[in-house]
């Protein structure tokens, strides 16, 4: 099956098209600056890279775009829009209704637009995008594959937070997690890997890029995530803090006069390794100014793999044996020395990485890590959430057909 899937967000549009059998991908790109001064596309069509230059003031029109590429005898792979089967759509927030991923109607239309008071930055694009799609291609069918769906079978007292209940009962404050779609990935693909029914299989899986969570996965099904309401909750990331005591901000707005707008943007935009190495948000530039002798990059980078090795300690303990501990997104994938201290320390428990296997990873394909007398696996897996977006959408469609 040709399934086009498609992640809108506030100011860009990545897409991919995804032969869902092979999983080759046909062509992919991304068009930035929608609605801004400068606007391009990025497309990538059969190895040739392309960018192309011009005004793309919305959703719609980035959408009407890529639709044209995809036919286009020059940037494109099809000869017509009647050879996409399918359309598969990441949307950030689910709440609380839908544990997989759906076929779009108009229920599933006013859950996204619900939701959108708890993802207010993501579900409004995600949905623009949706109703783009709709207009331009009405007669194709559509699924909608959700962030938070994966961490729907979280039990009620790992969600809960310990707040008054009402604050769950009447607005649905509780843990939602999200890097679902990379979790799941990554858990199936390891469970492959170790030859093992998913069914059966526990895992921490460490999603760790500019935005970073740990997952639990106990009989391949999520059972605790560091994301909370919200992607700040958990590890230190990019430029999110993780882990605070919630009273700071209270302390931040009562003594030091900071306004809710303003803490938003502290701990969601300059907080992290940003903010506490005061250098960038990219674990290259920490890593390196770091072996310079460089002290708050060294502390960022500190903060980082202790709080992975922290929620990996928590994990272990939750969900009893576990069979392999995942590593992948950017930094998971990349990052040597981020494995390597996270970990470190832990042989006792079973957790022994193999330096030189650390060092010379080969990418593009799975990496088992461990020492050979490491009883718990350690591999490196590259995460795909648009081959898992297109194989949901392909497993629904096909039940349609
Ligand atoms: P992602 O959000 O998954 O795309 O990850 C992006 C982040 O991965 C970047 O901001 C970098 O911090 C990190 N990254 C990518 N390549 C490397 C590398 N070779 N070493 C360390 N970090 C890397």
């Amino acid at each position: 099956m040709k399934i086009l899937v498609l992640n809108s967000g506030s100011s860009s549009v990545k897409y991919q098209l995804i032969n869902s059998v092979t999983h080759k991908i046909l062509c992919k790109g991304l068009i930035e600056k929608i609605g801004e001064e400068g606007s391009f596309i990025h497309h990538i069509n059969g190895g040739e890279i392309f960018e192309i230059k011009e005004n793309i003031k919305d959703h719609s029109r980035a959408i009407q775009r890529i639709s044209t590429l995809l036919v286009d005898h020059k940037y494109g792979p099809i000869d017509s829009l009647n050879d996409i089967d399918a359309i598969g759509h990441r949307v950030v927030h689910g709440g609380e209704k839908y544990a997989e991923s759906v076929l779009i109607d108009e229920d599933v239309i006013g859950t996204i637009r619900e939701n959108i008071k708890l993802a207010p930055l993501h579900n409004p694009p995600n949905l623009k995008g949706i109703l783009s799609t709709l207009e331009l291609m009405p007669e194709k069918p559509q699924v909608v594959v959700f962030d938070t769906s994966f961490h729907q079978t979280m039990p009620p007292f790992i969600y809960t937070y310990g707040l008054p209940y009402d604050f769950y009962k009447n607005f649905r404050i509780r843990r939602y997690g999200f890097h679902g779609t990379s979790h799941k990935y990554v858990s199936l693909k390891a469970a492959e890997f170790l030859n093992q029914p998913i069914e059966s299989t526990n895992l921490i899986t460490c999603h760790l890029g500019n935005g970073s969570s740990i997952t639990a996965v106990k009989n391949g099904k999520s059972f605790d995530t560091s994301m909370g309401f919200t992607p700040v909750e958990g590890l230190l990331m990019g430029t999110r803090s993780g882990d605070i005591d919630p009273a700071i901000l209270i302390y931040m707005e009562n003594d030091l006069n900071y306004t809710i707008p303003q803490i938003s943007d502290i701990i969601n935009k300059k907080s992290g390794l940003s903010g506490v190495s005061g250098i960038s948000n990219d674990m290259r530039e920490i890593v390196k100014k770091s072996e310079d002798g460089d002290m708050r990059a060294k502390l960022a980078f500190d903060i980082f793999c202790y709080r992975i090795k922290k929620y990996i300690g928590a994990y272990m303990f939750s969900i009893g044996m576990v069979d392999a501990i995942v590593f992948t997104a950017g930094i998971g994938e990349n990052c040597i020395s981020t494995r390597e201290s996270s970990l470190k320390g832990l042989e006792e428990f079973g957790i022994i990485i193999d330096k030189k296997k650390n060092r010379n990873i080969e990418k593009g394909t799975i990496n088992d890590i461990s020492a050979f007398n490491s009883k718990i696996r350690i591999l490196v897996i590259p995460t795909n959430e648009e081959l898992m977006i297109a194989k949901d959408t392909e497993a629904i469609v096909k039940n349609i057909k």
